[in-house]
């Protein structure tokens, strides 16, 4: 049961429901895997540390840069310089020593994330790069691991929620990108690559190491099962990045984990679309669309979840 200390400070959460402690219970019993610690991760990470998620594991290789604080407020000026995961770290058991925390200043390897999936109950993806993504989506795949990823560039932003069951997030690329290809940068991100529909979805990208940062917030494709979709992001580098879009990703990202920690239903298996319009006040839904030619995924049979979800965060 909760301490007296802990029904103090999650109490407006408890009063939301006759439920609240089990909720509470459940949060803290959590382990969170998030990637990636820039403008979504740090605001993500702040969230499910305030409503007492129990353990995180955080993985960034990077180190504080002037133009990351405008959208990361975790970190400050004085941090310049210092890895992201200390700062981090840090700041995060200041706010609540409660969390287990475990940081890392790398991005995960395969060995890594196969020896701490089994234990996890959810992978958060904030990273910057496809690579990135594609290997949390084809290793969470084999472990039968829920994700969620979100990005962010110019005045646009994606969410992702995929499921053991549905489409993965290699779908959304349409080709059947090989299980070698799925896991490095070249074969993610070359203009030549021919097999799939990456290179013309993220354009300029050349794949080598130096265009890696270059790479980031690259998106899918427009489908039929997208419609309304913008063409194909960049990358904040090249299209800038909205700092107030980032922290509403970020909490969209929060709100959803947390739902999904605490048992709620949650619209796996859709795609989440917001852009810069007076129109649209929310993230729109879409259902994921299989690609029959994954190579990650083709030996399921997905549907797509009732049309009705569509609406879910329309005018939220
Ligand atoms: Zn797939």
């Amino acid at each position: 049961m909760l301490s007296d200390h802990e029904f103090i400070r999650y109490s407006r959460s408890l009063m939301l429901g006759e439920d609240g402690e089990q909720r509470q219970l459940a949060l803290r019993q959590s382990r969170v895997l998030v990637i990636g610690l820039g403008g979504l991760g740090a605001q993500l990470t702040t969230s499910l540390v305030a409503s007492g998620v129990g353990q995180l594991w955080l993985f960034d290789p990077d180190r504080v840069e002037l133009s990351n604080l405008p959208r990361q407020p975790l970190y400050q000026s004085a941090d310049i310089g210092r890895y992201k995961t200390d700062v981090a770290l840090k700041r995060l058991a200041a706010m609540n020593p409660a969390p287990a925390l475990h940081g890392f200043r790398q991005a995960p390897t395969d060995t890594q994330l196969l020896e701490l999936l089994p234990t996890l109950d959810l992978v958060l993806d904030c990273s910057d790069n496809t690579s990135t993504r594609l290997q949390l989506n084809r290793l969470c795949r084999q472990q039968h691991k829920p994700l969620m990823s979100a990005a962010v560039s110019g005045q646009q932003a994606q969410l992702y929620l995929v499921s053991q069951q549905g489409p993965c997030y290699q779908c959304l690329f349409g080709g059947p990108l090989t299980a070698e290809a799925s896991g490095n940068e070249a074969g993610t991100n070359t203009d030549n690559n021919t097999k799939t529909n990456i290179g013309t979805n993220i354009g300029a990208n050349t794949g080598n190491a130096a265009s890696r940062k270059g790479s980031q917030h690259d998106h899918p494709r427009s489908s039929g099962a997208l419609p309304n979709c913008a063409p194909a992001l960049q990358n904040c580098r090249t299209l800038g990045v909205d700092p107030a879009l980032v922290l509403l990703a970020a909490q969209q990202l929060a709100w959803l984990a947390l739902q999904y920690l605490q048992g709620q239903q949650v619209p796996w298996d859709h795609y989440g679309f917001y852009r810069h319009d007076a129109s649209l006040l929310g993230f729109r839904l879409y259902p994921l669309a299989a690609e029959p030619a994954c190579a990650c995924c083709a030996a399921s049979s997905a549907t797509s979840p009732p049309a009705a979800l569509a609406d879910l965060f329309t005018g939220t």
